[in-house]
C-alpha cells in the first residue's frame, strides 16, 4: 500500500467513504527499564486531493465528482493524473443533458456561492516548469520543523568537474555554520517538491571510508502529514511526571554510549538472504 497507510473503506449511511485508521503494529517496546505497550499508526497520508473539477463552461455545471476525501488511492504518476480531457470518454453535461466536446470544458472550484471557473492563466499558475536556476535560503539546521514533518527521498548533489571547489566550499560553509539550505520548489519530472541541501559526513562504518556529501532530502509534505490529535491513542492529557522517580532511568540512560551499527539499519530480510546465500554457496562446495 502507497504511502504506508494502512486504512479500512466504511460506507456510511450517507455513502460517503471513510478511511478507519487502523494499527500497524501492536507489542512492547522496552526502553530502559520501561515497557512500552503500544499501537503504531501511519503518520503521513494522501494529501488532501486539489478542490479543482470539471465543469460545463456555459452552466457551469461539475462534471465529475471527484470522490471525497479520504479515500486513499494508489499513487497515479503525475502524467496520469494531468491526462487531457480529449483522452476521456464522453463526457454529458448532467444539467444540460448533452455530450460535451473538450473545448466545452473548463475547470473550476466549488465554493459556497457556486462554481468558480478559473481561467487559463490561473490555470498555468498551477504547472510547475522545471527551472535551471534555484536558491537555497539558509536556516538553521537543527529548525524543529525539519524532525516534525521527516524526510522522505534524499537525493546527492555531485558538482560538475569545473565546480568541484565551489562544490567543497558549500559543503564547508553549510557544516561550519550548522546551516542548511532550504529550496522550494525544486521541480523534478514535473513534480514539484520542498527539499533541503545539507552537508553530511558518513562515517567510515557505512562505506569502509569516511565520506563527505551534500545531500538534498526531501520533506514530506506538511498537507500530508496527519495530525497526532486525528490518530486513535492520543494522549493529550498526560499524568503529572514524578520527578524523583525518574532519576535514575534518566542517568541510566546518559550512561548509555551505544552507536549505531550500520548493518542494523538494514533491513532484516535482506541480512538474512546474504545468510542464506553464504550457507547455500558453503554447501555447494562441500559436495
Ligand atoms: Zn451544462
Amino acid at each position: 500500500m502507497p504511502w504506508g497507510c494502512r486504512g479500512e473503506r466504511i460506507l456510511t449511511k450517507g455513502g460517503t467513504v471513510m478511511v478507519k485508521t487502523t494499527a500497524e503494529w501492536t507489542g512492547v517496546i522496552v526502553v530502559g527499564s520501561f515497557e512500552l505497550d503500544c499501537r503504531l499508526f501511519g503518520a503521513t497520508g494522501r494529501a488532501k486531493p486539489l478542490p479543482l473539477k470539471m465543469v460545463h463552461i456555459d452552466c457551469k455545471t461539475v462534471l465529475e465528482e471527484e470522490a471525497a476525501e479520504p479515500i486513499e488511492k494508489e499513487e497515479k504518476p503525475e502524467s496520469e493524473a494531468a491526462a487531457p480531457i480529449e483522452t476521456r470518454e464522453q463526457i454529458f453535461c448532467p444539467k444540460c443533458q448533452i455530450p460535451l466536446r473538450a473545448d466545452q470544458i473548463g475547470r473550476g472550484i466549488e465554493t459556497e456561492v457556486g462554481t468558480i471557473l478559473l481561467l487559463e492563466t490561473e490555470l498555468n499558475s498551477l504547472e510547475f516548469e522545471p527551472a535551471k536556476r534555484v536558491t537555497a535560503n539558509l536556516i538553521a539546521a537543527d529548525d524543529p520543523t525539519f524532525t516534525a514533518t521527516g524526510f522522505g527521498r534524499r537525493l546527492y548533489v555531485m558538482p560538475k568537474p569545473a565546480a568541484v571547489g565551489t562544490w567543497n566550499q558549500v559543503f564547508h560553509v553549510l557544516k561550519e555554520s550548522q546551516r542548511v539550505g532550504f529550496l522550494n520548489p525544486i521541480v523534478i519530472k514535473r513534480k514539484a517538491n520542498v527539499g533541503i541541501l545539507r552537508p553530511l559526513v558518513v562515517p567510515a562504518i557505512v562505506f569502509g571510508e569516511e565520506r563527505a556529501i551534500l545531500v538534498l532530502d526531501m520533506l514530506n509534505d506538511t498537507d500530508c502529514l496527519k495530525d497526532p490529535a486525528s490518530v486513535p491513542d492520543y494522549p493529550r492529557i498526560l499524568p503529572p511526571i514524578n520527578v524523583a522517580e525518574l532519576a535514575k532511568p534518566i542517568a541510566d540512560a546518559q550512561a548509555a554510549i551505544g552507536r549505531l551499527d550500520p548493518e542494523r539499519c538494514v533491513n532484516p530480510k535482506r541480512i538474512q538472504i546474504k545468510k542464506v546465500l553464504t550457507q547455500a554457496m558453503e554447501r555447494s562446495l562441500k559436495r
